[in-house]
Parts: C-alpha cells; sequence; structure tokens
C-alpha cells in the first residue's frame, strides 16, 4: 500500500511532486519520516514465494522409488504375517524422512539466509546526508541518487539527469537503452515514452542523476504487471546433474542386484519371504539415499563458510566451479592494490616536474620543484593544474571526526586524492566549488577513459578535462604541449607503477553533452600531469603465491597503463621474467591464434575496454581452462556472465555487475577470491569422502551376503538388520562427513578438471583396498563364528554388530586421503563425532534390549565378544593408517606435496 494518492508523476512538475511527496530535492526525508512511511506501506518487494513449510519437506521425502519399494516390502510382510518387520521398517522409513526433512530444512534456512545478503542496495539521501541503504526500505518522497550500474530500486521521477540512459527491457521490451530527461511529458504517454521516470526493476547504464521515489513494492510497474514474482528454481549444478544420473544408474544396478540375490536364494532353497526381505534390503543398501541431500548441504555449507570468508554466492553452480578454476583474471585498482590514492609527482606544460610530500588523504605535505615549495600563489599554471582537478571532479574529503581519526576520501579515492594535493598546493576545494558552479558534465566512462565539466561564473566559461593521457593528449593542440615530452614522462610515471592522469581545458565554447568528446580535437590546452600511487594490498601477495602453488595462474586485467599494471603485477608475482603486458590496441591487432598462442605469457591485459574481457575470458575457455573474472561496471556484465566464475565487487561494484555475476566478494580483495577458491575445493574433496563411505559401505554388505549365499551358508545379516545399517547407523554419519573441515593442504594440489569422473583412479584403489578388507575381516569372522557352533541368533547379531563397528572406523578413514585418522581431531568435526556417538547408542539399544532384540532378530553378546569385534572391525582403520603412511612417504619422496592424489 502507499500512502500517498499518484498524480500522473511524469506529466507533473518535480516541485508539484516534492510539494505532493513532502519531501526535498536536496535535504531527502528525515530518518523518522521515512520510518514513519516505511511503517505504513510495508517493505518495497514483492511477495516471494514462502519457503516450504517444514513439514512439507519432511513429506516431500516419502516420494522416491526407494521409499515405494520399501511400503511394498512392508505389505509384503503385513500380508505373510511378519508384523514386526512391516513395522521395522515404517519406522526405519520414518526415521529416514525425518534425518532428510531436518538436514534440507536447514540447508534451505541457510540459504534463504545468505541470499538475504546479496539483496540490492541503492544511494539516498536523508536528514540530509548520503546513505546507502536496502532497496526494501525505500519509501514514497526518497531522493535517489543515481549512477551508471544501479538497479532501479523502485518507480521514480527524475530531478536531475546527466546523460543518464537506461535500459527497460524487462517493462517495455525496448532492449536498447533509453536516453533520460527531466522534462513533463504527456499525461498519455506510454511507459516507453516516460523519458522523466525510472521504474522498479530496470538498469541504468550511462550518466549520472537524482530522482524522487514515487512508487514501492505492488504500486510499482512491474509490481503491478506481477503481482507475485516466483522464485525462480535454482538450476541443477553440473555436478548434481552428474550425482543424479550415477544415482539412475546405481538403480538400475541395484534391480539387478535383487534379481540375481532372489535367484541365488531360490537356487538355495530359503524360503521366498526370507529372500525377498533380503534382496529388498540389500537394493535399498545400494541406492545412496544420503546422496543427494549430503549433495545440498555440501553445497549450503560451502556458500556459509564462503559467506563468512568474504565471498557471497549468488548461484550455487560457482560453489564447485569455483573449486575448479584454474585462472583469475582480476582488476588491479582495489582489488590487487588498495585503492588507497596519493598523488606523488606533477607535471606542469613547461616541463617542470613537481614532487608531492605526505602520504594518505591528509592535506598534510608540501609541493617540491627544484629544491623549493611551490604553491598556487606561486605559479599560475600550477593554479590552473589544480583548479582543474578540483572543478572537474565529483568527489569529496572529509576531515579526521576524532583525535585518532583520518581524512577521509567520499566518493572515487582517485578524485579525493586529487583534492588532498589540491589543499598541499593551497587551492581550497569548497570556496572554489561555490565559486565555479557546474553547469555541464560527460561523467566518466570506463570506455573512453576521460570525463570532462563546463563551470559558469559571472559569463565565464569554464571547460575541464582530465582522463589517460594518451587519450586527452590525443584531444589536445599540438601548440601547447611539447607533446614527445609528455608522453615520454608518462610512461616515466607509469613504468614506476603510479596512476598516470592527463589535465587540460577550454575556456571559449560550452560542452555539448550529446556530442561527445569528438568536438574538441585539437583544441584543449593541456594543463599538466599527476601521477599517483596506489599501494598493492599486503596479503595479496601471498595470495598470489598460494595460487600459484594451487595451480591457478592470476592474469591482470586493469583499466590503466600497461607499464603501471605491469610494474604491480611484477611486484606482486603475477609476472614472472619474460612475460608479457598487452594492451587495448595491441589485443585489438592480435588475431585470435596469436592470441591463444601468447595467452600463456600475458599476465597482463591493459587499458582494457569491457568488452574486451569477454574475448579474453573466451580465450582462455577456449584452451579448456575455468576461468574466474571480475568486474565491477555495467559493461563489465557481459564477461561477468560468461566467466565460468563471474566475481562481482561488493563495495564499488554496481547492482549490474553483481547481477550478472556468481560470486560477490565483500571487501573487493583478490585474496578473498582465491579463500573462495580454497572453500569451493573443500566442497569437492567433501563430497568425494561422502562419496566413497557410501560406496564402500553398501558393497560391503552386498558382497558379504553374496559371498554367503554362493558358499551354501545362511543369511549373515536378517533383512531389517540390513536396513537398519543402511539407514541408521549410516544416515547419523552420512552428511556429516560434509561437514569436515579443511586439511590444509587444498591449496598444494592441482585444480580439479570440471569433467573429471567422480572415481578417480586413486581413489578406486583405495575403495577396492577398503572394501576387501571389510569383507575379508566381516566374512571371515561370520565362517569362523559359524565354525565354532555359535546360536546363529549371536553369529547373525555379531555379523551386523561388525558391519556397523567396521562403518564407523571407515567413515574416519574416509575424512582424509592422506592424514591418519589417529592424527584428526574428531572433536574438530562435533557433527560427526556426535553421529557416531548416537549411532553407537542406539545400536547398544538394538542389542541389549529385549523388545528391540525382539524386532530386529538379535541377541545380547557378551563382553568379550564385543572387545573382539572392536579389534576385528578396526583392521580396516590399520590397514588405511598403512597405505596412507605410504602414500605419505611417497609424497615426501617426491619432495613435492604437488603429487599428492586427490582421491
Ligand atoms: P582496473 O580496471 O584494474 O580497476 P582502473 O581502475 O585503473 O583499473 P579505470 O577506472 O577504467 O581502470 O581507469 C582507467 C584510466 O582512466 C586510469 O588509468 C586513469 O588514467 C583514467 N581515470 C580513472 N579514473 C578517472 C577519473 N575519475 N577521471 C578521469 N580519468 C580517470
Amino acid at each position: 500500500m502507499q500512502a500517498f494518492p499518484s498524480p500522473v508523476w511524469h506529466a507533473t512538475e518535480p516541485g508539484m511532486i516534492l510539494a505532493e511527496l513532502k519531501s526535498d530535492a536536496v535535504a531527502g526525508l528525515s530518518s523518522e519520516a521515512a520510518a514513519e512511511r516505511l511503517r505504513q506501506s510495508g517493505p518495497n518487494e514483492l511477495p516471494e514465494e514462502k519457503p516450504k513449510a517444514l513439514w512439507r519437506v519432511f513429506a516431500a521425502q516419502f516420494a522416491s522409488p526407494l521409499i515405494y519399494l520399501l511400503f511394498v516390502a512392508a505389505m509384503i510382510s503385513l500380508a505373510m504375517g511378519h508384523a514386526s518387520d512391516a513395522a521395522v521398517i515404517l519406522v526405519v522409513v520414518l526415521i529416514n524422512a525425518l534425518i532428510g526433512a531436518v538436514q534440507e530444512g536447514r540447508a534451505e534456512h541457510s540459504m534463504t539466509a545468505l541470499r538475504r545478503l546479496s539483496a540490492v542496495k541503492v544511494r539516498v539521501v536523508r536528514d540530509g546526508r548520503e546513505a546507502i541503504i536496502e532497496a526494501r526500505e525505500l519509501v514514497a518522497g526518497d531522493i535517489l541518487l543515481l549512477s551508471a550500474g544501479d538497479q532501479v530500486g523502485a518507480d521514480a521521477r527524475l530531478l536531475e539527469a546527466a546523460a543518464l540512459e537506461a535500459t527497460e527491457a524487462a517493462l517495455t521490451g525496448e532492449s536498447l537503452p533509453v536516453l533520460k530527461n527531466i522534462e513533463a511529458v504527456d499525461a498519455e504517454a506510454g511507459l516507453g515514452d516516460r523519458r522523466n521516470m525510472i521504474y522498479s526493476g530496470t538498469h541504468l547504464t550511462a550518466g549520472r542523476g537524482r530522482a524522487v521515489v514515487v512508487a514501492t513494492g505492488l504500486q510499482t510497474e512491474v509490481g503491478k504487471i506481477a503481482s507475485l514474482t516466483a522464485t525462480a528454481e535454482e538450476p541443477k549444478t553440473p555436478l548434481e546433474t552428474r550425482l543424479r544420473h550415477f544415482g539412475n544408474w546405481l538403480v538400475g544396478a541395484s534391480m539387478a542386484l535383487f534379481v540375481l540375490i532372489i535367484g541365488f536364494g531360490l537356487l538355495r532353497e530359503i524360503p521366498f519371504v526370507s529372500i525377498f526381505m533380503v534382496a529388498i534390503s540389500q537394493m535399498v543398501s545400494v541406492v545412496p539415499e544420503g546422496l543427494p541431500v549430503a549433495m545440498t548441504i555440501a553445497l549450503a555449507v560451502g556458500m556459509q563458510r564462503m559467506a563468512r570468508r568474504g565471498a557471497i554466492v549468488r548461484r550455487l553452480a560457482a560453489v564447485e566451479t569455483l573449486g575448479a578454476t584454474s585462472i583469475i583474471c582480476s582488476d588491479k585498482t582495489g582489488t590487487l592494490t588498495k585503492n588507497e590514492m596519493t598523488v606523488t609527482r606533477l607535471l606542469l606544460p613547461s616541463g617542470l616536474q613537481v614532487e608531492v610530500t605526505g602520504a594518505g588523504y591528509s592535506p598534510e605535505g608540501k609541493l617540491l620543484a627544484e629544491g623549493r615549495e611551490l604553491t598556487a600563489q606561486d605559479d599560475a599554471s600550477l593554479r590552473a593544474l589544480l583548479e582543474a582537478i578540483v572543478l572537474c571532479n565529483d568527489a569529496n574529503l572529509v576531515p579526521p571526526e576524532a583525535e585518532e581519526a583520518h581524512w577521509r576520501p567520499l566518493g572515487d579515492p582517485t578524485e579525493a586524492a586529487l583534492l588532498t594535493v589540491a589543499l598541499k598546493g593551497c587551492v581550497e576545494p569548497e570556496t572554489l566549488r561555490r565559486e565555479w558552479p557546474r553547469r555541464a558534465e560527460i561523467p566518466f566512462d570506463s570506455s573512453l577513459k576521460m570525463m570532462a565539466t563546463q563551470h559558469g561564473h559571472g559569463g565565464k566559461c569554464r571547460v575541464l578535462f582530465k582522463g589517460a593521457p594518451e587519450k586527452l593528449l590525443a584531444l589536445c593542440d599540438g601548440a601547447t604541449l611539447d607533446a614527445a615530452g609528455v608522453h615520454e614522462t608518462s610512461e616515466k610515471l607509469a613504468a614506476r607503477a603510479l596512476r598516470v592522469l592527463a589535465v587540460a581545458e577550454v575556456n571559449d565554447a560550452p560542452l555539448d553533452e550529446e556530442a561527445g568528446f569528438e568536438p574538441w580535437r585539437g583544441r584543449l590546452r593541456f594543463l599538466g600531469l599527476l601521477g599517483q600511487m596506489d599501494p598493492p594490498r599486503e596479503e595479496v601477495k601471498t595470495a598470489v603465491a598460494e595460487c600459484v602453488a594451487a595451480g591457478i595462474r592470476p592474469v591482470m586485467v586493469t583499466g590503466d597503463h600497461k607499464a603501471t599494471g605491469l610494474a604491480i603485477a611484477t611486484e606482486l608475482g603475477i609476472a614472472k621474467p619474460g612475460d608479457i603486458a598487452v594492451d587495448s590496441a595491441e589485443l585489438k591487432a592480435m588475431p585470435e591464434e596469436e592470441l591463444s598462442a601468447s595467452l600463456e605469457r600475458i599476465s597482463v591485459f591493459a587499458r582494457v575496454q569491457p568488452e574486451q574481457k569477454l574475448r579474453i575470458v573466451k580465450a582462455f575457455q577456449a584452451k579448456g581452462q575455468v576461468v574466474a573474472m571480475t568486474g565491477d561496471g555495467v559493461n563489465d556484465a557481459p564477461a561477468l556472465a560468461a566467466a565460468d566464475v563471474g566475481v562481482a565487487m561488493g563495495i564499488t561494484g554496481t547492482e549490474v555487475a553483481k547481477g550478472a555475476a556468481k560470486i560477490v566478494i565483500t571487501d573487493d580483495n583478490f585474496a578473498t577470491i582465491v579463500k573462495a577458491i580454497e572453500e569451493g575445493r573443500l566442497v569437492y574433496q567433501n563430497l568425494k569422502k561422502v562419496v566413497l563411505f557410501l560406496f564402500a559401505t553398501s558393497i560391503d554388505e552386498v558382497s558379504v551376503l553374496l559371498l554367503a549365499l554362493l558358499c551354501g551358508y545362511p543369511l549373515p545379516l536378517a533383512a531389517v538388520q540390513i536396513l537398519w545399517i543402511n539407514i541408521v547407523t549410516e544416515g547419523m554419519v552420512t552428511v556429516n562427513l560434509i561437514l569436515e573441515g579443511l586439511e590444509g593442504d587444498e591449496m598444494r594440489r592441482r585444480p580439479t578438471p570440471v569433467n573429471e569422473p567422480l572415481f578417480t583412479r586413486p581413489m578406486l584403489e583405495r575403495l577396492l583396498l577398503m572394501v576387501s578388507t571389510s569383507v575379508a575381516a566381516v566374512f571371515g569372522f561370520f565362517l569362523w563364528r559359524q565354525a565354532s557352533g555359535a546360536p546363529f541368533a549371536l553369529v547373525q547379531t555379531e555379523t551386523f554388530t561388525l558391519i556397523a563397528v567396521t562403518q564407523w572406523f571407515n567413515v574416519l578413514n574416509c575424512r582424509s586421503a592422506t592424514q591418519s585418522a589417529l592424527s584428526l581431531d574428531v572433536l574438530r568435526n562435533r557433527w560427526l563425532a556426535g553421529g557416531l556417538i548416537l549411532g553407537n547408542a542406539l545400536h547398544l539399544l538394538v542389542i541389549y534390549t529385549a523388545p528391540m532384540n525382539r524386532i530386529f532378530h538379535t541377541v545380547p553378546i557378551p563382553l568379550a565378544d564385543v572387545a573382539i569385534l572392536g579389534v576385528i572391525g578396526s583392521s580396516v582403520l590399520w590397514i588405511e593408517e598403512i597405505r596412507k603412511w605410504l602414500v605419505r612417504r611417497r609424497i615426501q619422496g617426491a619432495g613435492s606435496a604437488r603429487s599428492m592424489t586427490s582421491a
């Protein structure tokens, strides 16, 4: 509901709208008014599908062929007069559904919480100050501050628009961006013609602006069309699909097994009811019912761990693709570097170089030339340069609010640093900006790498330009500068890892926003160059080294100059000796084959145009690489979407980039991407542990049963015992194995090829070893106990228990492929420890309580036998320990952890 009647907003003048909505274009709403309106109108969101109720999740657990089969088995046992077997089957099915529902509910819950983290943010003015809030908190009357890349959070009437363009395809079907303005239009104008309005759910592709919110939530145009947006179901990830196919294959295999067991049983003249029940239970044991839930949890837990380390996953598939990433194409500014700019050098048109002292945004420091201090008062050319960089600038500097605090940049750090140097040179930004108000502008654009502003004062007009030197110098009047000298200085500054800006001016003509920069060619007067230092982030050097050890290649893709990029890449270890940097023009001229052949050596792509990022992604992908690509601007969206893992920046990233990316890193830091990769690898590694465990235990049981049948022995396990082991003993630990933490060597392995089979050779070898040990132990024990003449019920109970014991040891084995189970603290994975304790307790209940004895056909086991079972069962642990020891020795022998198997 909206608190205000709606006049025809697009046909009304802004002043009247502001009066109507009781808002102010400059100061915005007060927080109290906004809170009150939010209370009245409700949050600015469209109703979403409610999360599934727990009982629904529970009910869904029964919808599986496996469960139908168990129901049939229960009915048959009931019909044959085995009521207790039927009851057991039903109870086991119930427990299975409960475990499944609880786990799934947990996964669902954490995913919903995580989805909230990627909520759309908007910039508004509240209480006269700029603030960033969630789009759901917007109310009518809020003043929106708009820039390229924003997602529009609500319907709003424009108050200011500087070259503002919006893509409204979602609403009007028009795929080309629409240029916006503030003129009122006819009341009858259709949505697409209301140039003075912006609509919720659309995107801004260029320019800047300011608007007042007129409708939120269901009152917006998009809200009117779709009063209910169904939350799109997350598509299955490649690994999920592979697991599903694998599962289907296993269902087929289990059916074949069913026929086989019935056949053998009848040949051995075992009563049909018994063999039928065993065959059904066995079928159940082969189908890894825990796997789909384990997969969901693995991804959800992976997402959670990544979020804790600063990476928010927007597409589930990214969790596993991250683990397979082999190339990271990273932006430079802010991601590899701190984005804390300090101007350290100036070049004046006369060729005079000025050194700037001091660091950070604090204006403490001096401008020194030829050994003496220089200020704007002493030198007209310096004054012109400093004034230009203050006016052609959208940033602000905030003085320290407390004693310990520092000066803070507000807006683009590149621009804030210019204010610092102006202050050092005695130019006062606030006074100057009041004196020369801005009349027009061409906002900074990362494709053109320049911007321009026009300022007026008492009939005078001043048009100021700043941007990448080679772009801006191309527009300058050759007579005003020594082009060769300036280029040379610019290159020298760049080679010292400085970010270089050129500045120029024109005094005699106004800026035509729509005509762009072309009309100015040859007309600008050069005012000078500035070199800014942006120190690399300390943690990045380590992260780069970690990548290299993990077989991942970092590559810099920057909008900055080639020499600046290469200098920083070399310092960080991204560029090795012999590596090269390629700039936009060189890349453009490079045919596909040449690019493909040179990729190995190119560590820096410089002055990159956003659309070239897509080409870089594709070139790497064509070579079979799994590419992560970072981006923040609107134009980065196609490359982010095409990359295997598109990584958007949480702080500087536009909403459009975030929407196209698969993960968002909250601190814009390269090191965070590396941490996310580590977590991605862990997810895959843990899933493999679960797969190994599930298979080892299923094959164990089937093998023991088939061997007994083949050799003419009675059935070593009762049907209900098989079910118990499968669903209760196994269910207690399988999913908990997913929660294993990092082993520490994840980043010393090669990336996993995306299409690597689920069972690699080392894993198959391990499976074979584990299965043969436990089958030998269990079947050997069974033969021995049979021969010893023990009562059959005891033999069966002991065999049943031994299988459970071997499973418990096996789950400890599966915690690591190389590290000793004894060296891994069991309590580190509290879920697993809990599962083991609970599993043991329940097993004791089945053996030592009379009612359970009746139901499960068990008898109490003498304590001495329990000890023997423990010793025999532990053989699976010792054999694995020996294998792991041999593997560790081999790795040490090879002198490198690289040859480590990833089984
Ligand atoms: P990266 O893509 O690695 O983050 P970047 O931030 O240097 O690199 P851009 O922001 O596209 O990339 O900047 C490219 C060039 O444009 C800079 O080297 C600089 O010369 C110029 N530039 C950057 N910011 C501004 C600005 N606010 N005004 C004018 N020119 C700018």
